[in-house]
């Protein structure tokens, strides 16, 4: 069974070449992402292996499926970049890891929240500098602040607990509501009381036609002044015009991001050498109260260690028909 690797790096190869060690997978390793310009290079292999920022759009998979391909494994949670109904036609199946180490995502928001508020990656490179000043530095206390949690599937439930031991008062906001978090004192609430009543406000929804660029700028007009927000979900549930606006009317008082609605052209590579041309984040870059991290909120020992193991059990029950282990895993 022959599988093709698309937008790798090497730690993808370290840990799926370990989890193959009782397998026999042939695997393909390609830096490039897949999308239009390379798929007619796919050939002989029986599963494409696709993450984040993959295309894999309708004409993507026509030529897969012409190409002889039977599945798409994504190894990630997050399916916006599979056009399933085009894979269910052309008769290609979709799998995901629908939960590698949630906790791994809400620890890392948790991260960028203290670091944003606390501001210790400035304090880091000044005490280096042998400057042991504080002014600039000034943070507020979380214990008893209000977070805004948009979505509390998986990650957004981790991170309820998370915040909920540093004191927090949390209000959250879902389609389905979770028992478990009301009784640790998590109140649902519709998206304007979500938007009004925050301090932070954290997403952890799925990006959907329907969310697509949810923070925008008449929902930021609904928030308090100063709110601090936080993605780590997917970049095109903000509108990052928007929020440039918003920053420079000190109506957002902080924002961290994980994710960027352009990233594709960008996360996951070293472009220090390189004039990058995307003016929007240079933009974004360029306020002291915005925290970046390229998509890195996965990336812990354990996720990725579930994520090879789950990816290479989707497709081998999908190549032997198996019934699967996790009904979530398989979308088409
Ligand atoms: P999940 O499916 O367990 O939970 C998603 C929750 O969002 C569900 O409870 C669902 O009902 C809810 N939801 C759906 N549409 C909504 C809407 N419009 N408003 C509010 N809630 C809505 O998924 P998860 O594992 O918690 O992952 C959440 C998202 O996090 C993924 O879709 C992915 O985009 C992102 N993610 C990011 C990283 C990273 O490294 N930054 C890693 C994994 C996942």
């Amino acid at each position: 069974m022959k599988i093709a690797f698309f937008s790798t790096q090497p730690y993808d190869r370290v840990f799926f070449d370990r989890e193959n060690q009782d397998r026999r997978f042939a695997y393909q390793f390609y830096e490039t992402h897949l999308g239009p310009h390379i798929v007619e290079a796919v050939n002989d292999v029986d599963a494409v292996c696709v993450f984040v920022n993959d295309r894999v759009n309708r004409e993507v998979l026509k030529v897969l499926a012409s190409r002889g391909v039977k599945i798409v494994a994504l190894r990630c949670a997050g399916f916006n970049n599979v056009d399933l109904d085009a894979a269910q036609e052309f008769g290609i199946s979709v799998c995901r890891v629908p939960a590698y180490s949630p906790e791994a995502v809400a620890e890392h928001a948790m991260a960028m929240l203290l670091t944003l508020n606390r501001k210790t990656h400035k304090a880091y490179n000044r005490v280096r500098e042998q400057n042991f000043s504080l002014n600039g530095l000034l943070g507020f206390n979380l214990h008893g602040k209000t977070i805004g949690i948009v979505g509390t599937g998986k990650i957004g439930k981790a991170f309820c607990h998370v915040a909920k031991g540093f004191g927090c008062e949390l209000l959250a906001f879902d389609i389905y509501e979770d028992e478990q978090l009301k009784d640790i004192g998590v109140l649902y609430v519709d998206m304007d009381t979500l938007y009004r009543s925050s301090d932070i406000i954290s997403l952890h929804c799925p990006l959907t036609p329907e969310n697509k660029h949810m923070i925008t700028q008449s929902t930021i007009q609904q928030m308090k002044d100063g709110v601090i927000l936080l993605n780590t979900s997917r970049g095109a549930l903000i509108d990052t015009s928007a929020v440039i606006d918003a920053l420079k009317t000190r109506k957002i008082g902080g924002i961290a991001i994980d994710v960027y609605e352009q990233e594709e052209k960008l996360f996951f590579k070293d472009l220090s050498d390189t004039i990058i041309e995307d003016d929007t984040l240079q933009r974004l870059m360029s306020f002291p109260n915005v925290l970046i991290t390229a998509h890195q909120a996965f990336f812990t020992h354990e996720a990725l260690t579930q994520i090879a193991s789950t990816t290479l059990k989707n497709i081998e029950e999908l190549l032997l028909g198996r019934e699967p282990f996790n009904k979530q895993a398989i979308l088409v």
